[in-house]
């Protein structure tokens, strides 16, 4: 029996897994039993994932939405090792700084909308929209409008997992039981035609989803609202892409009210949608824009916050300490590591090609396949970001009573034929590595395809 000993690796790992690890989003009752137990990833190149019995998958994830320029990449790896030998750590408090994330800030600033240019760094895209909160209340304060506290975001918002930025989010599951939202953190409907359209046209939806934010701003009352938080396309919540005028409309609100506009990029940003920035596809100009993830392509944890001149101006102005940061804000090897991945990014012309080649083509592929089946409402995306909306009457639009249960069921195939797509409700959602090639794209599509149909059978 030759493939014993990887056997009982994988049997220990899992055994290790169980006894002493605890991981994120996980139903810990679901790793009980010898037979059960966590997959065990090892290895990764280009696109494809080897678990630890050398089977092979498909990522359609790129980890977390994360993975841009793919995996295998040795110069992520020696940009890391080199900055390591030279200045592992140092911190960037108390007026010091380091090359790397001082280098990275002009390349950022160089890419960010135009009134976009400094840098604050963080660790995870948490990490950065929690800044969001800080910096957005120290800006009132120095504007004399302290009052000004309040943040309105969206159900279905994925802005993180620590208390402030859960807060921000609108996911249920995430705040009841843990006494979130946070006071001051508000909700309204996000611009989801699908789900919230009724009989209304995508169009006519989309502004009455961006007045859900002027009346929400009219309840709170202006001068006691900071800051709207939105993700350009919503990733975690479903892939949900705003209909044509929505953003116009937020942003024409937010500026009427004197709200400051946050433009949360921790998924769209680094070329996803076919663009450097989603804020770019949308004409969004942020106020403040937060980044993470795709910044390193996930070799290093890393975040950003993009900081337009009119706060940096008043920082200045007023002065007076930000009592805010981390220990690893700049890390100079997470910032060496974005500054390669920035090269990889453009020498490669990464974002150009999602926009032209891959994005299209994942685009019409998956429309080509869905758009007739009968168990698919809706195929939705741009670049190389997509949902297929599964539901029980494409007709009326409905969902199944259990949200969940079948996205679950078409996942777990998904998984059984080796590629790896997530379902956010019933939703098949895709992020698949900027590197995908058209052929990947095709085969990518073809197991989702014969996914879908093993779950239609399934159901009867
Ligand atoms: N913002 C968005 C839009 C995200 O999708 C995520 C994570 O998925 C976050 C913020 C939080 O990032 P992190 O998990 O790095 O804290």
């Amino acid at each position: 029996m030759t493939d014993t000993p990887v056997r009982n690796t994988t049997a220990r790992w899992r055994d290790l897994d169980r006894r002493h690890h605890l991981s994120p989003f996980t139903d810990y009752r679901d790793l009980k039993g010898a037979e059960a137990g966590s997959r065990i990833i090892t290895r990764a190149e280009g696109i494809q994932l080897f678990d630890s019995e050398g089977e092979a998958f498909l990522d359609g994830m790129a980890g977390l939405w994360c993975v841009n320029v793919g995996y295998g990449r040795k110069e992520l790896a020696e940009a890391a090792y080199r900055q390591m030998l030279e200045l592992p750590y140092y911190n960037t408090f108390f007026k010091t700084a380091t090359p790397p994330p001082v280098e990275l800030s002009e390349r950022l600033a160089a890419l960010m909308p135009e009134k976009l240019n400094r840098v604050f760094y963080g660790s995870s895209g948490s990490e950065s929209n929690d800044t969001v909160v800080r910096l957005a209340r120290h800006f009132w304060k120095l504007e004399g409008q302290p009052e000004k506290q309040h943040f309105i975001s969206r159900t279905y918002a994925y802005h993180g997992s620590t208390m402030a930025s859960a807060s921000l989010g609108g996911m249920t599951p995430m705040q009841e039981g843990f006494g979130l939202p946070l006071p001051g953190f508000h909700h309204v409907v996000p611009p989801y035609w699908y789900d919230f359209g009724g009989d209304l046209s995508p169009e006519e939806f989309g502004q009455k989803a961006a007045r859900a934010i002027e009346e929400k701003i009219l309840e709170i009352g202006p001068e006691n609202v900071a800051a709207f938080i939105g993700e350009p396309i919503m990733g975690a919540g479903g892939v949900i892409v705003p209909p044509p005028g929505y953003w116009e409309e937020v942003q024409r609100i937010c500026r009427q009210y004197d709200v400051l506009l946050v433009a949360d990029e921790v998924i769209c940003g680094f070329g996803r949608t076919g663009h450097w920035f989603a804020s770019e596809l949308f004409g969004i100009e942020p106020d403040l824009m937060t980044m993470a993830k795709g910044i390193t392509s996930g070799y290093l944890p890393l975040s950003a916050v993009g900081v337009s001149d009119r706060i940096v101006e008043a920082l200045l102005r007023e002065g007076g300490e930000f009592a805010h940061g981390y220990t690893y804000s700049g890390h100079p090897a997470a910032c060496a590591v974005a500054l390669a991945n920035l090269d990889i990014i453009e020498k490669e012309g990464l974002v150009e090609r999602t926009r032209n080649e891959t994005g299209p083509h994942l685009q019409q592929a998956l429309h080509a396949a869905f758009d007739d089946h009968p168990l698919v409402g809706e195929v939705r995306g741009t670049g190389l970001i997509a949902a297929v909306e599964l539901v029980k009457d494409k007709a009326s639009r409905t969902h199944w009573e259990k949200l969940g249960r079948v996205g679950g069921i078409c996942r777990d195939h998904c998984f059984a034929n080796r590629v790896v797509i997530r379902a956010v409700r019933d939703a098949m959602v895709l992020s698949p590595p900027l590197v995908i090639t058209p052929a990947e794209i095709d085969e990518m599509v073809v197991r989702l395809k014969h996914c879908i149909d093993a779950t239609a059978r399934d159901l009867g």
